[in-house]
């Protein structure tokens, strides 16, 4: 049993069945048990790969974006580039080393890191140590301040708790975890139907078939860096997994050292994410007033920023790495199973004065 399996089922004898967001919640970041406060889960060793552990374009690309925005902006004298779970901190040393052919902007640049690891925070530190004269952390959004900002999320909303709520025929239940008679952890549904919650669905997804799961996640962040983005100015880039549309079906998956375990399993010691609903992020952030472009796929995205080109260009100055260079840019683009091309989205919300935003219109 792991630290954090022992701590849930006495939280549960105590308190009773807890929803399945909450569960999510504390297995990612409990202060002491979750599993990004106590391990670094990247690369082939680790549990899983992202964008830019695969290839430096990824963040490259990513700076050039932001620094196009920055020029939008009207270069000002300074810009809060903010992301949002930086991991290992690659993608923004990729992503700072590129946008330096855009002269003033890294300059202007401040660098706000929303991390909740301290173990991860350590690694970011060590990735960004030429900019550490600009750099701060953040427990959380909201403590980020400052005028304009350009914010950065990639693989970050997989990993924010979600709600699965089940359709039955008296309404819409609540996922829990409880106890079974064993004592061990299990799935279960609240006994009360959630008041109102058909009315909260998009028109497509009401009247669903019994059984259907509906996974959801709070506007609450989304709103905040809607509103955030239209008050200061700048824009927010969001990349992960999921669907362009909102849809129904049960996508939390728990992933320990590349492989898929139950939910249930070892919490703490595994990784949860779950699919994005990026349409539901673009209602809720045009609802406070942002302008919205996407969502569409990471393929056509890096395509139309021009990875084809930056890929060339590597391997014409490193010939001996071309086979890394290619492997790397199908993993990034390609369609289907092999690929992340398809599977994510990319979506962006700007405050309503910014020009076109590159590589989204
Ligand atoms: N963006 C990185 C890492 C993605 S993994 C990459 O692409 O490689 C998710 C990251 O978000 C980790 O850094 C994790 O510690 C952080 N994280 C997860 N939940 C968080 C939360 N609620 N608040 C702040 N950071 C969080």
């Amino acid at each position: 049993m792991t630290p954090l399996e022992a701590e849930l089922k006495r939280l549960i004898a105590i308190d009773g069945p807890m929803p399945l967001t909450q569960y999510m919640g504390l297995c990612l970041t409990d202060p002491v048990h979750g599993y990004y406060v106590t391990r670094d889960p990247f690369g082939a060793g680790g549990d899983f790969t992202t964008a830019p552990e695969i290839s430096q374009m990824f963040g490259e690309l990513i700076g050039l974006w932001t620094a196009s925005v920055w020029l939008q902006l009207g270069s000002p004298d300074r810009v809060h580039v903010v992301e949002l779970g930086p991991g290992r901190g690659t993608l923004m040393a990729d992503a700072l080393r590129a946008a330096r052919v855009v002269p003033g902007f890294v300059a202007a640049a401040r660098i706000d890191l929303v991390e909740t690891s301290p173990l991860l925070r350590q690694r970011q530190k060590a990735a960004l140590k030429i900019f550490a004269d600009r750099m701060r952390w953040h427990q959380h959004f909201g403590d980020v301040s400052g005028a304009p900002l350009i914010v950065i999320a990639n693989e970050f909303f997989d990993a924010l708790p979600v709600h699965q709520t089940v359709r039955t025929p008296d309404g819409w239940h609540e996922r829990m975890v409880g106890l079974d008679r064993d004592g061990q952890l299990t799935l279960a549904l609240h006994p009360e139907p959630l008041r109102g919650f058909e009315g909260t669905l998009p028109p497509s997804l009401r009247r669903a078939p019994l059984g259907a799961i509906r996974e959801w996640r709070s506007d609450e962040l989304i709103v905040e860096i809607a509103q955030r983005i239209v008050e200061a100015r700048g824009a927010a880039l969001i990349i992960d997994y999921g669907e362009i549309e909102s849809g129904l079906g049960d996508t939390l998956q728990a992933v320990g050292r590349h492989r898929h375990v139950g939910v249930l399993h070892s919490p703490g010691e595994v990784d949860l994410t779950a699919h994005v609903d990026f349409a539901a992020l673009g209602r809720a952030a045009a609802k406070a007033g942002a302008r919205v472009c996407g969502p569409l796929a990471q393929g056509a995205f890096l395509t139309r920023l021009g990875i084809n080109e930056r890929a060339a260009t590597l391997k014409a100055a490193s010939p001996g790495r071309a086979c890394e260079i290619d492997a790397g840019l199908a993993r990034l683009t390609a369609d289907g199973p092999d690929g992340m091309g398809d599977l994510f989205k990319v979506i962006a919300v700007a405050d309503q004065q910014l020009g076109s935003l590159p590589g989204l219109e």
